[in-house]
């Protein structure tokens, strides 16, 4: 890791207009991938030759052709500058169903290659570079390097924290409450279904296409019977996860009987074998972590190729991740409601003073409809 923040430092360099060109559009490819790369990063490629882009390509699934190796079979590119957005790869492995990809960009004739992320892999992490400058081609790291960091921010969280990233969604009303006080959620609120309005929704279903999974605990469940697919725009559906200690959801519940119910995952502590079996009879799978740790849970999911969670509530699955410091980014949608009394979007996180409060950096506001839309994220200390 260490490595790749180095080279990344010192071979910045002032790149022209037409570099920031193509690597915006090696980004653009790369983002076509959402959904369907994980447990490998998003990747795109250019290649461009005496000021004209003669190749593109980008990583479509995971275990599919690389962005290089797309991009070079563009036809023949010596000479030409490769913008890609993340170090090219340099190993074989037998479980890498792609050949080293900077092998072929050596073969290829290549002179300049420019990259916006080195990838933290540890077998590549500043290997790939390393191969390609041994073979004579000029390499220039760190354009577009945030955009790229933002892009595969779940693989690079595995890579760097060892668990995926946990983005809470949080819809409140302007007095910070998820649920009316009779417990009923956010479907009751004044007069309309939700606190939130469509236009929120529409965005959060777009937030669960770009997130492998999408995480909730039971009492969300039983309070709104969520589907939690993606409905309002085009994109994936993300693995369903529910935080379920006793396995106390109920049959009916829309989200054990999707047509892709083998997407769902119910996390228990610990519950009774035929009730377990009955729901691995419904196609639905169980995972069984005794006291229910988040830790472990991160590690279950990052065990499946998730590299990327979007949790959805409720209040005690919010407090928990944000106690345990498990969490890299909030979006709170604030509601123009004041309910008084019901459920805090999080409480009990054990802060006695203003200066123990969590604060978030990197914040951002918007307005959607009558709406406002926060996001911010944790800063870890001294970074
Ligand atoms: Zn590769």
């Amino acid at each position: 890791m260490e490595r790749g923040h180095e080279s990344c430092h010192t071979t910045l360099t002032n790149f022209s207009d037409f570099d920031r060109c193509c690597m915006k559009r090696a980004l653009a490819l790369a983002w076509r991938g959402i959904g369907k790369t994980s447990p490998n990063p998003m990747v795109g490629a250019v290649i461009a030759r005496d000021g004209r882009i003669i190749g593109e390509g980008w990583h479509r699934r995971y275990g599919g052709k690389h962005a290089e190796a797309e991009a070079l079979g563009a036809g023949p590119a010596a000479g030409g500058t490769l913008y890609c957005t993340l170090e090219p790869c340099c190993f074989t492995a037998p479980d890498k169903h792609q050949p080293p990809c900077a092998e072929l960009v050596i073969k290829s004739g290549i002179r300049r290659a420019v990259i916006a992320g080195i990838d933290p892999f540890g077998r590549v992490n500043g290997a790939g570079i390393a191969m390609l400058r041994e073979a004579g081609i000029v390499v220039e790291t760190g354009l577009c390097a945030e955009a790229e960091a933002e892009l595969n921010r779940g693989y690079h969280t595995m890579q760097r924290q060892g668990r995926p990233f946990v983005h809470l969604k949080i819809a409140q009303s302007l007095d910070g409450r998820i649920a009316a006080p009779e417990g009923a959620s956010t479907k009751v609120a004044a007069g309309d279904r939700w606190i939130t309005d469509t236009a929120a929704r529409k965005i959060v279903h777009r937030m669960r296409a770009e997130y492998d999974a999408v995480l909730v605990g039971r009492g969300t469940v039983l309070a709104d019977d969520p589907e939690l697919t993606v409905r309002l725009v085009r994109g994936q559906n993300p693995l369903r996860v529910i935080l379920d200690s006793r396995l106390g959801l109920s049959d009916g519940a829309k989200v054990l009987g999707l047509p892709d119910r083998e997407k769902t995952v119910v996390v228990c502590d610990q519950a009774a074998p035929d009730r377990i079996a009955k729901l691995r009879g419904m196609g639905v799978e169980v995972i069984c972590l005794p006291g229910l740790p988040l830790g472990a849970v991160l590690d279950a999911l990052g065990a499946r190729g998730v590299r990327s969670v979007l949790v959805e509530g409720g209040s005690r699955i919010f407090s928990s991740f944000l106690r345990e410091g498990l969490w890299d980014r909030i979006t709170v949608f604030i509601a123009p409601i004041i309910l008084g009394d019901g459920v805090s979007a999080v409480s009990g996180l054990g802060i006695g003073t203003i200066r123990d409060a969590l604060r978030l950096g990197n914040v951002s506001f918007r307005r959607v409809g009558d709406q406002l839309l926060f996001e911010g994220n944790h800063v870890y200390g001294n970074c």
